[in-house]
């Protein structure tokens, strides 16, 4: 591992000051002499987006000299309401890192030689035309985490007459989306500055962060609010709760079920709008008498008397009250009860008449971008549905068509269905399940392309690899994700020049599709489709390029009219799901495997984030992986009484297997986790060689994994691993 000595001192320096991007190694720009030709330099300024995770928070970019000098948050961007995170201050120093690559790559045997652009674009082309035409459309897919423009992605794969385009929320968020939208048609936000009551259930969103929430969470509770986590951990958020209320994992379902039994019971729920706005009531009070909260107790090992005084101060703050929507965690993709989870916490919410109320729940406003069409006609939809099942009757038919299920694709490699791939911003052979299964998928694919910024473990088993700008060296698409009480638009843009020989994302898939002879669907560049998919929201792009971040389109407004679901009401009870022989109104179910209770070495593995690193993104920064040595916090979390009737003491070795997989790790013994379950922070556990801050850092869960597919939707039920652990 390479050692970077930093002094605290140094640190603060640095990340207060708003983490002035020097080099760490020469070689690439002298920090020393560029300090001195920049004395009295002027400053610019150039509005764009953090890319350190998926929350994409508007900044402002300074340069000095055309060079970072340092980054802070746009006050005006809806997501991070003018701050920056300790992930962004530490990833926007990987510009100058000299692990990042210089240019293109291709395989030979076991190594990579470079290979101009012009020549990897023809050989890829070669090899992905004859694939095609052996195996047809079908066999090619583009796989990559969501970014800006991934609507060109999608359009290249249309254009080639692939429908296998997907992301990697079969890992993360489906059972949620999916939850939500079988109840109220469509994934709802949180009015958290609003609300007098927070009841959040398994998220962690000062953990695997959000600003914008953190903030909005904080005023609330300045104006009295109070917030409530349930959480087998003490996480980050709980930190800042009310009442932490450690619950047995994977059994948010029997919480909730029995929550909502006490609104029905006492007869605490908003009787006019379940009235007005809900189909189902009456089957949900017949099936609710199965679980009160007694029963819930036994199951969840939260006391009763808890329950039912949150489900009455909840209900004494209705309709300012609220559970927080979810993320990964507890629902978003972890158990084999997720989805009935998910549907479970939309109908508690139904119940409290908070659905898009102020301090609810609500339905954010978003802004719709215009289509390129007619100057540049779309191709037509792939005929044919997705090889991984979603969306058909029979494998998953609640599965997300847009998402896909990601971590099919080893699967369809290893069955011969899939024989070509673009892995983009993604890196599936570390994020998921399984990893000797995905590497054996992934390596039977006969040409693997992989867009990205470093060397990852994916991107070290390609054929081709197309080394992407920095984020901060390139323009990019419009970006629509910061939706809210008012609609946004920003916008990425070029703040320094490419270090090396590096292209933007849009302009690789632009130039791919050229290659690959589907051009005619590509007759434009990045700066022309900005302005045309602005053309119908009134604002233009030189505006954009200026502030970063524009409100567009009409401010929120509270009420709940007709919704996006076959009724047009919340479906308490859910005729889709009914057809499709599912239950149709939540009822407890457990999850697929749990530990032995009699066993001392038996634990389920749980995982999160930590608030500095982002998936296996970021471990290999060296200012990040400094600040996860100097605080200890590669460790398995472990509850204290445990690991002392183990043999442990804080800080030991310890063996964890599982039917997968093995390896060791320091433990961390502790009173806040649930007794049944250890914890594993992820973003480590990076196998790439290249990659050498973080080689051989810590564990991922993923070598944990089996590979499963909860029946509806498809995700990958990430905490379903019971592991040994013992004394290493
Ligand atoms: S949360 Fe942090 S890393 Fe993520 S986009 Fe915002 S500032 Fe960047």
């Amino acid at each position: 591992m390479e050692n970077i000595k930093i002094t605290r001192r140094g640190f603060l320096k640095t990340a207060v000051a708003g983490a002035g991007a020097f080099s760490l190694t020469s070689g690439l720009l002298d920090f020393q002499k560029w300090v001195h030709a920049s004395a009295g330099a002027a400053v610019t300024s150039v509005p764009t987006i953090c890319n350190g995770c998926g929350n994409r928070c508007g900044i402002f970019a300074h340069v000095k000299n055309g060079r970072l000098w340092k980054i802070e948050g746009n006050p005006d961007a809806n997501g991070n309401l003018g701050v920056i995170c300790p992930k962004g201050h530490g990833y926007l120093h990987d510009l100058y890192n000299p692990n990042r690559l210089k240019g293109p790559l291709k395989r030979v045997g076991d190594k990579f030689e470079p290979i101009s652009w012009e020549e990897a674009y023809k050989e890829i082309a070669q090899k992905m035309n004859l694939i095609l035409l052996a195996n047809g459309p079908q066999s090619i897919f583009w796989v990559n985490y969501p970014q800006t423009n991934h609507a060109y992605a999608l359009r290249l794969m249309h254009a080639l007459g692939s429908p296998h385009y997907f992301t990697h929320g079969s890992t993360c968020f489906t059972a949620r989306n999916a939850g939500w939208a079988t109840t109220v048609g469509e994934l709802p936000s949180n009015d958290l500055s609003h609300s007098r009551y927070i009841l959040i259930v398994g998220r962690n969103p000062a953990g695997g962060i959000d600003l914008g929430q953190v903030k909005r969470i904080a005023e609330a509770k300045e104006k009295g609010a109070k917030l409530v986590v349930v959480d087998p951990r003490h996480s980050e958020t709980a930190i800042l709760a009310d009442e932490w209320l450690p619950i047995k994992p994977g059994t948010d379902l029997a919480f909730l079920l029995g929550m909502i039994n006490v609104f029905v019971k006492e007869g605490l729920y908003d009787g006019r709008f379940v009235r007005e706005k809900t189909v189902g009531f009456e089957q949900l009070e017949e099936e609710i008498v199965n679980y009160p909260p007694e029963w819930a107790e036994k199951v969840c090992e939260i006391p009763a008397r808890t329950i039912v005084q949150i489900a009455r101060e909840m209900a004494k703050a209705k309709p300012k009250a609220l559970i927080h929507r979810g993320y990964h965690g507890a629902f978003g993709s972890q158990y084999l009860n997720s989805f009935q989870t998910a549907r479970a916490l939309a109908i508690a919410n139904s119940l409290l008449g908070n659905i898009n109320r102020e301090g609810g729940i609500y339905f954010p406003q978003s802004a719709q971008l215009g289509e390129l069409q007619p100057d540049h006609p779309a191709p037509d939809l792939p005929e044919m549905g997705k090889a991984d099942g979603t969306g058909v009757p029979g494998r998953y038919p609640l599965g997300s068509y847009g998402d896909g299920i990601a971590h099919a694709i080893p699967e369809l490699a290893l069955r011969g269905e899939l024989k070509a791939g673009f892995v983009y911003h993604n890196n599936p052979l570390r994020t998921n399940p399984n990893p000797k299964r995905v590497i054996a998928g992934y390596k039977k694919l006969d040409l693997l392309v992989v867009i990205d910024t470093v060397l990852s473990e994916t991107a070290s088993i390609a054929h081709y690899v197309l080394p992407e700008s920095f984020y901060l060296e390139r323009t990019e698409a419009i970006d629509t994700k910061h939706s809210g009480k008012r609609a946004q638009v920003s916008l990425q843009q070029q703040a320094v020049k490419p270090l090396f020989d590096t292209r933007p994302g849009t302009q690789i898939i632009i130039e791919l599709a050229k290659h690959l002879g589907v051009g005619k669907y590509f007759n434009f560049d990045i700066e022309e489709a900005n302005r045309l998919r602005l053309r119908s929201l009134g604002v233009t792009l030189e505006n954009l390029k200026k502030k970063g971040v524009l409100f567009v389109g009409e401010k929120w407004k509270e009420g709940c009219g007709k919704l996006n679901t076959p009724s047009g009401k919340v479906e308490i009870h859910s005729s889709t799901l009914e057809k499709l022989d599912f239950p149709s109104i939540p009822r407890w179910e457990e999850p697929l495997v749990s530990p032995d209770p009699k066993d001392p070495q038996s634990f389920r593995l749980l995982h999160g984030k930590q608030a500095i690193h982002t998936h296996a993104m970021t471990a290999n920064q060296p200012y990040l992986m400094a600040i996860s040595q100097r605080y200890d916090m590669i460790r398995l979390w472990m509850n204290r009484e445990r690991g002392v009737r183990l043999g442990l003491k804080d800080g030991d070795w310890v063996q964890i297997k599982s039917m997968v997989g093995e390896g060791k790790i320091r433990v961390r013994l502790t009173g806040g986790i649930h007794p049944s379950c250890v914890w594993l922070p992820s973003g480590y556990g990076i196998f790439s060689k290249h990659l050498k801050t973080a080689f051989d850092m810590g564990l991922s869960y993923n070598d944990f994994l089996p590979t499963y597919f909860d029946p509806t939707v498809g995700h990958a039920m990430s905490s379903e691993i019971v592991v040994q652990v013992t004394k290493a």
